[in-house]
């Protein structure tokens, strides 16, 4: 590791996120962000009686219809054991899952196994797959860190429609602060407006049926259709490796090794493109959130991140053949892509500016629908700010 970098003292986050910020004891805003959440989502009676009280108006919203909320399922740890939390509660969820084409086959075994162990309507959206692997080449073009954003919207438009068509109120969050952290704007930043901009910019076809997520459809599904998020998994002591022997004798679900690698895109994209091309590892914020909510060790998490790669030699290598092979592009394309200098989002037309400058006003809208902030402006709150000075202090 470069003796440049500056690591905060706590976590394992450090100055590869260009936006990181330290206190005056070498504490990233990150860990102050956790602390906050766990001041917002106490796991005790208080947040109990908040979370009982949320889940009997999930309940109450529902009476009377075929559904009482939306689960988005991967297949990966956190929405399958959405699900199975969903099941313990007696909740009538919709479940839906966004088929990107890149599933790995255990993926798709971990959505059936589930899905039919605990009786709930699964319903697949399939991708246009040429429009959409236009888009992911765009994105690929466009030299960003953000070339998977087109799934996250893609997903997040999926669920909001598959909500408003079934007139159910609740959208279930999988995001688990305690076990994920919050990702740094500037190693993945997303919003419709990015997305059509680096289309119209890179890509060779217009958007047709790519769902996309613009502010237009934030109000529209958060104040004239009344859909709510609900972020489950904030409520409960969430301890990864338990969770995942559970879902194992539960659910014959099946461990796929890595945060995210339920896809094949997904983990070539942090595994092999976001390291050796813009020189971040994703590992770090999923190590930091388990540091913060004490299921690894500091140190532990250092030895597994200056000794091992992110990921073995030989399946970038595969998963890269693999990569080129279906997105239709050559090994000297790819290359090139990857030879080219990083970009930012803010280099693209969006909505970063707009949010951020009414990112009080949002926030307070939105959590008025939503029971939470929206995840894109957590950071930028001024609360995260506090007590952060210039000064750095590096700990290795
Ligand atoms: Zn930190």
């Amino acid at each position: 590791m470069s003796s440049e970098i500056q690591r905060c003292t706590r976590c394992v986050m450090d100055t590869t996120d260009p936006w990181i910020r330290f206190d005056s004891g070498g504490i990233c805003q990150y860990c102050h962000l956790h602390d906050r959440l766990e001041q917002e989502y106490p796991l005790d009676s208080s947040g109990e009686d908040v979370f009982y009280g949320i889940i009997d108006e999930i309940k109450r919203r529902g009476a009377n219809k075929p559904y009482d909320c939306v689960i988005g399922v991967s297949g990966g740890t956190d929405s399958t054991y959405q699900l199975y939390l969903a099941k313990k509660l007696h909740l009538r969820p919709l479940v839906v899952h966004f088929d990107n084409g890149w599933d790995t086959e255990i993926a798709v075994s971990n959505i059936k196994n589930a899905t039919e162990k605990l009786g709930f309507d699964l319903y697949t959206y399939v991708v246009n797959w040429e429009e959409f692997k236009n888009l992911q080449i765009a994105f690929l073009k466009a030299s960003t860190p953000d070339c998977e954003i087109p799934t996250d919207i893609g997903i997040k438009a999926t669920l909001y429609r598959a909500a408003a068509e079934n007139d159910i109120q609740y959208i279930v969050n999988g995001h688990s602060f305690r076990t994920e952290g919050k990702v740094p704007i500037m190693w993945s930043y997303g919003d419709g407006r990015y997305i059509k901009s680096v289309q119209k910019i890179y890509g060779s076809m217009k958007l047709s049926s790519f769902p996309n997520f613009t502010l237009f459809d934030l109000f529209y599904y958060s104040y004239l259709k009344h859909i709510k998020q609900f972020r489950l998994l904030y409520y409960f002591p969430y301890n990864k490796k338990s969770i995942k022997e559970l879902l194992k004798k539960e659910l014959d679900w099946q461990d796929y090794g890595g945060h995210h690698y339920e896809s094949v895109y997904t983990r070539f994209y942090q595994g092999y493109i976001l390291p050796e091309k813009f020189g971040i590892d994703k590992r770090k914020r999923e190590f930091s959130a388990l540091i913060r909510s004490g299921q690894l060790g500091r140190r532990q998490a250092l030895d597994i991140l200056n000794n091992t790669a992110p990921m073995p030699k030989d399946q970038a290598k595969s998963d890269r053949i693999y990569v080129i092979k279906k997105l239709g592009l050559s090994n000297d394309e790819f290359f090139d892509i990857m030879r080219q200098k990083p970009r930012s989002f803010l280099e693209f037309p969006n909505y970063y500016n707009i949010l951020k400058r009414y990112r009080t006003v949002i926030t307070s809208l939105y959590k008025l629908v939503s029971h939470s902030t929206p995840p894109i402006l957590m950071e930028m709150e001024p609360s995260c700010h506090a007590n952060v000075s210039s000064q750095v202090k590096t700990t290795h």
